[in-house]
């Protein structure tokens, strides 16, 4: 089958072994006749840098990896992803939320039963039920705030049967058509003043305007899919198919991460190793 898949890196470091899965993953996936996209997600400006982007290019050119050019930048689009949030708030599912990061830590350190999500506990909902004045009254007068989904009114919204299919794992062996359950993230924020697009407004939408027919990522993001599915519905685009993958872990089976310098693809290369000893270490055959 034709797919079209990418690979999403955030150029917030150097490509470590788990990253290189996920980037050979996606273009082996894309191999029989289709597109293989590359997508630098640099939204987030505090952290990405120019020259995590440049040799990120150069890891995945080093694997043997050819992507379609140009090659979309998330920094570029901030003007679509606006229009989508307008739109949102439009249908009345987004709020202001005024809490600082501080205030809903102590808020859920307050409450014994504050309510967990698959990575830690989520937003307890302080600003969900503020008066319509109050909030107009504090954006107005130029309170920061953070725009939040409401996920239950969003549930509502687009009716309670969302599903996504899975052609890969999630992290409990989850396969095939999985009914979704968006609300295990709480009230996600979708944007901030100084990111005027999270990585899960921008990531639907980008999906959906490349033609995106399977998304392949590692299953850390299975929850997430759950809430893209539901966007997806709120934004009428179209879902691709999901194939959620295994994460690379160290001999200690801890998880890579960007700090692990010595298991970048900069590292090994150093080291002597080539893209097939890579390859090969991760069990995908060889080219
Ligand atoms: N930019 C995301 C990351 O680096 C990509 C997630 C995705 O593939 O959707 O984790």
């Amino acid at each position: 089958m034709s797919e079209i898949t990418r690979f999403a890196p955030s150029p917030t470091g150097h490509l470590h072994l788990g990253h290189a899965f996920g980037a050979l993953l996606a273009a082996d996936a894309a191999s029989a006749g289709g597109t293989f996209l590359l997508r630098i997600e640099d939204i987030d400006r505090t952290r990405c840098r120019g020259e995590f982007e440049t040799a990120i290019l150069e890891d995945l050119a080093w694997l043997g990896l050819k992507w379609v050019t140009p090659v979309r930048r998330q920094s570029e689009h901030f003007a679509e992803y606006g229009a989508a949030l307008e739109k949102l708030k439009g249908l009345g599912l987004l709020y202001p939320c005024f809490c600082t990061r501080a205030a809903i830590a102590a808020e859920i350190q307050a409450s014994a039963g504050a309510p967990q999500g698959p990575d830690g506990p989520i937003y307890p909902g302080a600003c969900r039920t503020l008066a319509e004045e109050e909030r107009a009254e504090r954006v107005a007068r130029g309170d920061a705030h953070a725009w939040r989904l409401d996920v239950a009114r969003a549930c509502e919204h687009v009716g309670d049967d969302l599903s996504f299919e899975e052609t890969g794992q999630g992290p409990n062996g989850e396969h095939g058509r999985i009914w979704t359950t968006p609300e295990v993230l709480g009230d996600v924020v979708l944007a901030r003043k100084e990111t005027p697009a999270s990585y899960h407004l921008a990531v639907v939408l980008d999906d959906a305007l490349q033609g995106v027919t399977l998304v392949t990522r590692g299953n850390d993001l299975f929850a997430a899919t759950h809430l893209h599915r539901l966007l997806q519905a709120l934004l009428n685009a179209r879902a691709p198919r999901y194939r959620h993958h295994r994460l690379i872990t160290d001999a200690s089976g801890r998880r890579l991460a960007k700090r692990d310098e010595d298991q970048t693809v900069r590292a090994l290369r150093a080291r002597g190793v080539t893209p097939n000893d890579i390859r090969e270490q991760l069990g995908l055959t060889s080219r």
